[in-house]
């Protein structure tokens, strides 16, 4: 916990009246129950319970403490709330982990047999950047050594670096000359990013009916392909895509009717992955052929002897890469204007690609863009998934709520109606005090948490 001597005396002041007060622990306990949330929403409403006996008040915040009821925030980005972001990880977790070894969530457990592969789109380069590398033993290796002569850009800039590069040095993801990076490329990129993947999941299909010597609509009376995908920004501020690839047969989860194998799947995908195209309009320039990068990698879930990935291995992975956003870049959650534009504190390369989108969202081609500039362009879903890969985020929500409200009120009956009224009534703790002791009791939680996770 933070000394309290370090806090400003106000701060002092409002802590020790949040403790002085007969309702702090009622308070502590509302702390728990939204899950120490870094900005909770409050509420102030009240449930009726109306049955064949009568009306009558089951809860109001009138007896809460500050009358409010707090209520988790739900973001799903870390940056923004710990507490939610791993919650969210969890939920997604759930989802994917269902989807990939079946037995719950209503799906069945002969899913483990449907071809399932883990895959991974990365974006083109757009110019060479700073980057961590192994060597042929996993130990690391130089950024960019330079091959045969040295040659400067035709900015007189080196073209290689020799350094070693740590995980955490400011260079990692920043261009080698920023002259020769292709910044306009790289927006158009992540603004065509959601569009060039649809192409894909269509291309992929087409591969897998020409593999199955079978006509697309054939192909499509037997076999779906299902999946759930993530999208990550890497270093240089580039998206791409994790995803679950799955194939399942026309209904709801029965086997496809083809006769393809996770291995034959992961070589459809490459092969889609590779080919896929996306010609796109460019101010000033010829068009431009937007595709995946070379860098294409698939591994096989389970699916028997071949798989190379556990299903729980492979849904961490993506369930992982979900609480991340283009925030970690320095440009918070909100949209950037002009005059926020040149406030910024963040990279040299990231001023250039916030630039770059501002300047191209000009454009017809690009209307819309300037709406997506903190965003450095994307305006895709960060999780989205096929509507028959598993369950979904809002039913596991559901069905935690549920067991909630049960554990919060296990005595009431089935046939009661109840009724709320809910009213907002502001985001956040109400002093920087009560923050302060938000934070503190979030902290030893995860602490408890770390320390059971070791323990098990
Ligand atoms: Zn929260
Ligand atoms: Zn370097
Ligand atoms: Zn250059």
């Amino acid at each position: 916990m933070t000394p309290l001597i370090e806090l400003p005396p106000r701060v002092v002041e409002e802590i020790v009246h949040r403790a002085g007060r007969p309702d702090f622990d009622r308070w502590s306990e509302q702390l728990h129950r939204c899950g120490y949330c870094s900005r909770p929403v409050r509420l102030r409403g009240r449930v009726i319970h109306q049955s064949a006996s009568g009306r009558r008040s089951a809860y109001s915040t009138d007896d809460e403490p500050d009358r409010v009821l707090l209520i988790r925030c739900g973001n799903r980005r870390a940056a923004v709330c710990p507490s939610c972001s791993y919650e969210y990880a969890g939920d997604m977790w759930q989802l994917l982990y269902a989807g990939a070894a079946g037995g719950r969530k209503g799906v069945p457990e002969s899913i483990r047999s449907h071809p399932l592969v883990f895959a991974t789109l990365t974006a083109p380069s757009f110019g060479p950047v700073h980057t961590t590398r192994a060597d042929r033993t996993g130990g690391p290796a130089r950024c960019r050594p330079a091959h045969g002569t040295p040659r400067l850009c035709a900015h007189g800039r080196p073209t290689w670096c020799t350094a070693i590069h740590a995980e955490d040095d400011p260079p990692l993801g920043q261009p080698i000359c920023p002259d020769c990076y292709d910044y306009p490329a790289h927006i158009a990129f992540n603004w065509h990013a959601p569009e060039l993947w649809r192409r894909f999941t269509i291309t992929l299909r087409r591969t897998l009916a020409q593999q199955a010597g079978l006509t697309a609509t054939q192909f499509s009376q037997r076999c779906r392909v299902s999946f759930v995908k993530v999208a990550e920004f890497q270093r240089r501020g580039v998206v791409h895509f994790h995803a679950l690839i799955r194939l399942d047969g026309p209904g709801d989860f029965d086997p496809p009717q083809v006769s393809i194998d996770a291995a034959g799947l992961a070589q459809a995908i490459r092969q889609a992955g590779q080919h896929v195209r996306l010609t796109v309009e460019m101010p000033d320039r010829p068009d431009l052929a937007l595709r995946f990068g070379t860098q294409l990698d698939t591994q096989t879930v389970n699916g028997g002897p071949t798989g190379q990935l556990t299903p729980e291995h492979a849904a961490r992975y993506i369930a992982k890469y979900a609480t991340k956003s283009a925030e970690d870049f320095g440009l918070g959650e909100r949209r950037i204007t002009p005059e926020t534009l040149s406030l910024l504190d963040v990279s040299e390369h990231v001023n250039r690609l916030v630039h770059t989108a501002w300047q191209l969202g000009e454009h017809d081609t690009y209307d819309g863009l300037r709406r997506w500039v903190h965003m450095l362009g994307f305006r895709g879903h960060f999780a989205s998934k096929s509507r028959r890969y598993s369950t979904t985020l809002g039913a596991i929500r559901r069905e935690r709520r549920t067991y909630r409200q049960h554990q919060a009120a296990p005595d009431e009956q089935d046939t009661t109606l109840v009724v709320s009224h809910w009213e907002f009534a502001g985001v956040g703790y109400l002093t920087a005090g009560d923050t302060t002791l938000a934070r503190s009791a979030a902290g030893r939680a995860r602490e408890r948490r770390q320390a059971a996770r070791d323990a098990a």
